[in-house]
């Protein structure tokens, strides 16, 4: 099974550092690369700060040096749901697919059930959970 830890290691990015190819590990079972979940950023907005590019522990930014900007490089590299450069982005340059979408992929994909199998043997439960309790709507 492909994990971050054995991911293959595909090139450097503008500082050297390391790029894996996490595009390989699935989300909850669903192919990545099926998953359109990643940032975009607006030049136009964006400052060059460099902030998401060297905090992104997952390296989906490189940097352009004649640009002296970052662009997305490695897409699939994103942690789905996570928006974490898009938070912390000073002048609100990235932007990401509404929550929603996630919410839509929790349910198409059973999400929660899966979360309640992985979980059941430090829960109390004894038993196996209700269908109602499973379901990937059922705090909606
Ligand atoms: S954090 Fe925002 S302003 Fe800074 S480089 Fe990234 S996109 Fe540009
Ligand atoms: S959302 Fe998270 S994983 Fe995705 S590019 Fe931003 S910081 Fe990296």
């Amino acid at each position: 099974m492909s994990t971050p830890e054995n991911a293959p290691v595909i090139g450097k990015d503008a500082l050297e550092r390391p790029v894996k190819d996490l595009s390989v590990i699935p989300w909850w079972g669903v192919k990545r690369t099926e998953i359109e979940w990643y940032p975009t950023i607006d030049h136009d907005k964006c400052a060059g700060c460099g902030l998401c590019f060297v905090t992104c522990g997952r390296r989906v930014f490189d940097f352009d040096k004649e640009l002296s900007k970052p662009i997305v490089k490695y897409k699939y590299n994103c942690l789905v749901g996570c928006q974490t450069c898009s938070n912390i982005c000073p002048t609100n340059a990235i932007t990401f697919p509404d929550p929603s979408e996630m919410k839509k992929l929790v349910a198409k994909h059973n999400v929660v059930k899966k979360s309640f199998e992985i979980i059941s043997p430090i829960i109390e439960c004894k038993q196996n959970l209700p269908e109602e309790e499973t379901q990937s709507d059922f705090n909606k």
